[in-house]
């Protein structure tokens, strides 16, 4: 595999873009190996230090798809070892009961983790619950303090908890290129949940980063300079061949279930990934790409909120 970065990939610069071999990223791939890293350093803090971490998830309401997701999320809690809370209230919750179990969950030493799904229903201000989530058990990085840590970009024990998914994007990047440092990152998408903490990471990694968004004038013509294009937009097929810049490496955030011919369904994102193949240098297939990773994030920012807790 080159693993060269994208400015240093002169084979694949010298030769027309239709004989680019697209190296597809593994993100499955990526994300088991994360996750043996982890169970191995749960384990080790079991046996040295009698820590074992524990991720709380609270769900409010019967969306199906965020019982899917947290069901997931306690399953794989408990397959690395940690302890795994899981939290059901109503839909008609009210937002002083909400946080009123924040609070318990803030003051309980069990517990290092806090992730609180979303969407929560109307009645409920998301803002105020994030905010109420202690930062340093705020697994989701979505509160005032770590969003701000991660816009200033700071390091070291001031370093932010950081958003799982555009973090499991970041890990993506940084094993496919060798370094992201001058690279031109395009971000489509500025939602607080991907595409501005996405947008954050690369300019701290020294990228020169554009962000697209619904009112953007011509996305296309600016996608098209991205050496590292993310999108992040939920708008199936919103990337054509044509958006990408020969060679570039494309992280495919979204996710959209379809039916098909044959009357199943299945997950695509916002790539036209046919049309990707034979331009883009690296892709992330949908599903198999950032997915994972997600998963994998979260566990590792428990881990990280553990480790600071237990050395406060
Ligand atoms: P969102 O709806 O909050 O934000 C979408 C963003 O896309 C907005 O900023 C909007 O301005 C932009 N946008 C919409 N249409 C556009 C267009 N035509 N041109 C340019 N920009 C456009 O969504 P989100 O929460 O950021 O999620 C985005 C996608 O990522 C969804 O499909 C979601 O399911 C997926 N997602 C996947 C994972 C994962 O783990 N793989 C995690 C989170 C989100």
């Amino acid at each position: 595999m080159n693993t060269l970065p994208f400015g240093r990939r002169k084979v694949q610069n010298q030769i027309p873009m239709t004989q680019i071999q697209t190296r597809l990223i593994d993100g499955k791939q990526r994300a088991a190996t994360l996750i043996a890293d982890i169970t191995a350093e749960v384990g080790r803090l079991a046996r040295d230090r009698n820590l074992v971490p524990g991720l709380a998830v609270v769900l409010v309401g019967t969306d199906a798809a965020s019982e899917v997701y947290v069901r997931n999320k306690a399953r794989q809690t408990g397959a690395v070892g940690m302890r795994s809370f899981s939290h059901a209230l109503p839909q008609d919750t009210s937002e002083a009961e909400l946080l009123a179990l924040i609070d318990r969950l803030n003051a309980d030493p069990l517990v290092h983790g806090i992730l609180v799904q979303l969407p929560l229903p109307a009645a409920i201000d998301s803002a105020v619950i994030l905010d109420a989530i202690d930062p340093a058990k705020d697994v989701d990085g979505l509160g005032q303090v770590n969003v701000g840590r991660v816009a200033l970009g700071y390091g070291g024990s001031q370093a932010g908890l950081v958003p799982c998914t555009p973090l499991g994007c970041l890990l993506l990047l940084q094993a496919e290129l060798d370094s992201l440092r001058g690279l031109h990152a395009v971000v489509i998408g500025r939602s607080n949940l991907v595409g501005r903490p996405m947008a954050q990471l690369l300019l701290n990694a020294d990228c020169t980063v554009s962000i697209a968004h619904i009112h953007t004038r011509d996305p296309a013509a600016l996608a098209r300079q991205g050496d590292i294009l993310v999108v992040a937009t939920g708008r199936q097929g919103l990337v054509r061949g044509d958006w990408i810049k020969p060679g570039a490496t494309v992280i495919d955030v979204g996710i959209t279930r379809i039916m098909t011919e044959s009357g199943k369904t299945r997950l695509v994102g916002d790539v036209v990934f046919d049309e990707a193949i034979g331009v883009a240098g690296a892709i992330t297939p949908v599903p198999g790409g950032v997915g994972p990773m997600t998963i994998a994030c979260l566990l590792r920012n428990t881990l990280t909120a553990a480790e600071r807790q237990a050395a406060a």
